[in-house]
């Protein structure tokens, strides 16, 4: 596996690759890296010739200074676990080497799908996301672009991305990967107490409940439950959403001829989760 800080040294690599014709997979993660991010890799690796995956904590995407400070670092298991899930390539760059001496995120505009939800509650993210995303697919110009479901908004938001900008690169969606009892695997999830780790899997129980519930209850009485239930919990409910999947426009009835998703971002302390389940 080869590791590259430089982006010229990876723009070279790849261009050797290209010249025969080979697909590029292309991975971008923030590392602590878990079985959600390696299901992203495995998939690259099984349909690409070569996968390159990046570690970069994006400042830009942070709207909260602690929370940039405190996001947590593993990169010696990162990499081990890239190397033995057979990546060809891992992307390290430092923040200068991408922004120079200009650490600001650009402006983009999607339509609406950037305001709601993340948006809303993290102004600036999308911003942050789009710049980086952007600049990353502008270095290794990959075929194929994995992106979790997890980050169901990121992910309508990058294919939008490379929609208006004509980006030659296929985003791919893939399944939300979970813990034994529900909980979304996620890099923050080691920063949760061992009484918070035990509390949370209420995220997707709630979730798992409200799509059952959806079939027979109004939407209005689904917001009303979900808040309910949270205010029993030592848990603080950010938002509660059910939106339509691709304008991510929240809806007042179910039409289940369409295609609708409950989202939902809670706090634990200060550790911030999202999780999301289509109805
Ligand atoms: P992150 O390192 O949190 O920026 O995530 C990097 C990529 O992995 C993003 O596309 C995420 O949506 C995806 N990802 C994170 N957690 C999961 C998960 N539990 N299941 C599937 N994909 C995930």
């Amino acid at each position: 596996m080869q590791i590259f800080e430089k982006k010229s040294a990876l723009i070279l690599c790849l261009s050797l690759l290209k010249e025969k014709n080979k697909q590029i997979g292309f991975v971008p993660t923030m590392g602590v890296l878990h079985k959600g991010h390696q299901s992203l890799v495995e998939k690259s690796i099984a349909n690409n010739h070569f996968t390159v995956v990046s570690i970069f904590i994006n400042p830009t995407q942070f709207n909260k200074e602690e929370d940039l400070k405190k996001y947590p670092k593993t990169l010696e298991a990162d990499l081990e676990l890239l190397k033995n899930t057979g990546c060809d390539a891992v992307f390290i760059p430092s923040v200068d080497e991408i922004y120079k001496q200009n650490v600001v995120a650009k402006s983009y505009v999607f339509g609406g799908i950037e305001n709601q939800m993340e948006g809303a509650f993290r102004p600036g993210h999308f911003d942050g996301v789009a710049t980086i995303v952007h600049a990353f697919f502008d270095i290794i110009k990959p075929n194929n672009a994995y992106f979790g479901e997890k980050d169901f908004q990121q992910l309508q938001v990058v294919k939008k991305l490379a929609e208006i900008k004509n980006l030659p690169v296929n985003v791919i969606g893939c399944p939300i990967f979970r813990e034994k009892d529900g909980l979304a695997m996620s890099s923050r999830n080691v920063r949760l107490t061992s009484k918070q780790r035990a509390e949370v899997p209420f995220i997707y129980q709630t979730l798992k409940e409200t799509v059952r519930l959806a079939k027979t209850t109004s939407i209005k009485e689904l917001y009303a439950f979900v808040e309910k239930e949270f205010a029993k919990t030592a848990l603080d409910l950010e938002y509660f959403t059910i939106a339509e999947e691709t304008s991510l426009e929240e809806i007042s009835t179910i039409n289940f001829n369409r295609k609708n998703r409950a989202f939902i971002a809670v706090n634990a302390g200060s550790i911030r989760l999202i999780d999301n389940l289509a109805i």
